[in-house]
């Protein structure tokens, strides 16, 4: 049985955040001073760090799989924690912890329900969330060339800004009802993504359980 690597996981976490740092802290905080006094076009630095960004999760799944059911990626972590696939529910193998973990048995272990009408809403706050974000910067998005184009953007301001603030609400109160109501009501730490198909059910990556929309859950 070959175990995951940690070796792999620590260089997707640090290409992650490495992306995170030059995308917010060159771009946004720096921006500036690198364009004008090293001629670094802040732009594409920023997309840079985007790239790491997703090139960290991506090395992940491609380093890593479930010796079990073959499963690419999983939950990622500098040092050993017990974890469980979330596809076949037994507990991944890394080459820094014990090989051999004792499990308890699937057909054993919580089976726990969860209300899919949570999810349904998770899905409809994340599409009114991202579409008022997304007018708002169309709305706001104005050249100014002339003091009349100023008096218009402005103007515009008023209203894409709210829309802004809206979208940026809407997003939190998604997070929020997605990290209350989509997550294993045993442990509270592995979450159910809301487009799970019903009745299909999800193993929980911390404790084990297996999770599902509905009452009726069927094991793959
Ligand atoms: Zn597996
Ligand atoms: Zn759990």
């Amino acid at each position: 049985m070959k175990p995951l690597r940690r070796k792999w996981a620590q260089v997707s976490l640090v290409l992650h955040y490495l992306g995170w740092v030059l995308f917010v802290v060159v771009c946004q905080i720096f921006g500036n001073v690198l364009e004008r006094d090293f001629n670094i076009p802040t732009f594409g630095v920023g997309m840079f760090g985007v790239g790491l960004m997703l090139m960290g999760p991506v090395l992940w799944r491609l380093t890593a799989r479930c010796p079990h059911c073959g499963k690419r990626g999983g939950p990622l972590s500098w040092v050993y924690k017990k974890s469980y696939c979330s596809r076949c529910g037994h507990i991944l193998p890394f080459d820094d912890g014990p090989l051999n973990e004792e499990e308890t048995p699937l057909d054993q272990r919580a089976r726990l329900g969860l209300k899919r009408g949570w999810a349904w809403l998770v899905l409809a706050l994340t599409a009114a969330g991202t579409a008022c974000i997304l007018a708002a910067w169309r709305i706001m998005d104005f050249a100014v060339r002339s003091p009349a184009d100023l008096e218009e953007k402005w103007a515009r301001q008023d209203v894409g800004l709210p829309l802004l603030l809206a979208g940026v609400l809407l997003l939190l109160a998604m997070a929020f009802a997605a990290d209350f109501r989509l997550v294993c009501p045993h442990c509270r730490k592995g979450h159910l993504p809301p487009w799970q198909p019903r009745g299909k059910a999800r193993w929980c990556w911390h404790c084990g359980a297996a999770l599902a929309f509905g009452d009726e859950l069927e094991m793959e």
